[in-house]
């Protein structure tokens, strides 16, 4: 079975009504994006952020996968798929596709301040000052912030070294060490890259651009690789 691996973005989420990273800027309050994703910000004000991101969570629960997402389950009938994906949201999953990795953390759950390991589920949209792991800390979004590690680039490094086939979906490719996966897919494989903003096609061997929104160019290329 060959391999896709395949990096989305926040904009396979946008026809789902989720805003982009850049169209988020100055909706909330107007604070950009960047300002309140750091451990800075955190530390000056964490109910803000704690808001800003309940804010996120409750809008997730509002809202539904969309065509793109829902292509991207279709292709598992013919290949070994994987989903490197930097957004937060869990409509991957909840299309039901099966190998999902997130780069960046999970709007849907927390985690302690002191022990990093210690992740809870959450299955309501609101987490409070006050709301504690079981040793008695501050519990967090389960976020990577700007100025953090990203724990789990070295195994998106690794998935995308082995891909026969590389798709990059509704990104910028601007926030590193996320857009640097590409480096990592052999040369002469096929890659795509569907983004109606996708101009960059620098460094990238063996590249298609498909300048669509994700609810249409996904389902093609699905549909031309289900007939491969
Ligand atoms: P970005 O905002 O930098 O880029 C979004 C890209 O999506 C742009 O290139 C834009 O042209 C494209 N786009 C807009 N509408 C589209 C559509 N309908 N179909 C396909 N593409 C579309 O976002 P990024 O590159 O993902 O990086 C920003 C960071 O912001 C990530 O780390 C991510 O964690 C975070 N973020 C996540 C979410 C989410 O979880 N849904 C939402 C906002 C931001």
């Amino acid at each position: 079975m060959k391999r896709i691996v395949v990096l989305t973005g926040a904009g396979i989420s946008a026809e789902s009504g989720i805003s982009t990273f850049r169209d988020a800027s100055g909706l909330w309050r107007n604070y950009r994006f960047e300002e309140l994703a750091t451990p800075e910000a955190w530390d000056r004000n964490p109910e803000l952020v704690m808001e800003f991101y309940n804010m996120r969570r409750k809008q997730l629960f509002e809202v539904e996968p969309n065509a793109a997402h829902y292509a991207l389950v279709e292709l598992e009938e013919k290949y070994d798929v994987h989903i490197i994906t930097q957004n937060v949201d869990d409509l991957h999953e909840r299309a039901g596709s099966t190998n999902v990795l997130h780069l960046h953390g999970e709007l849907k759950k927390a985690r302690s301040t002191v022990a990093p390991n210690l992740v809870y589920e959450l299955d309501r949209w609101e987490l409070k000052i006050g709301d504690k792991c079981e040793k008695g800390s501050q519990l967090r979004p389960h976020i990577v912030w700007f100025g953090e590690a990203v724990p789990m680039i070295g195994p998106a490094a690794e998935i995308s070294s082995t891909a026969d086939i590389f798709i990059i979906i509704g990104t910028s490719l601007v926030v590193y060490p996320a857009a640097g996966l590409t480096d990592y897919a052999k040369p002469d494989i096929p890659k795509f890259y569907i983004d109606p903003g996708a101009s960059y096609a620098g460094g990238i061997s063996n590249l298609t651009i498909i300048q669509k929104k994700a609810g249409e160019g996904v389902p093609e290329i699905v549909n031309s690789l289900m007939k491969r």
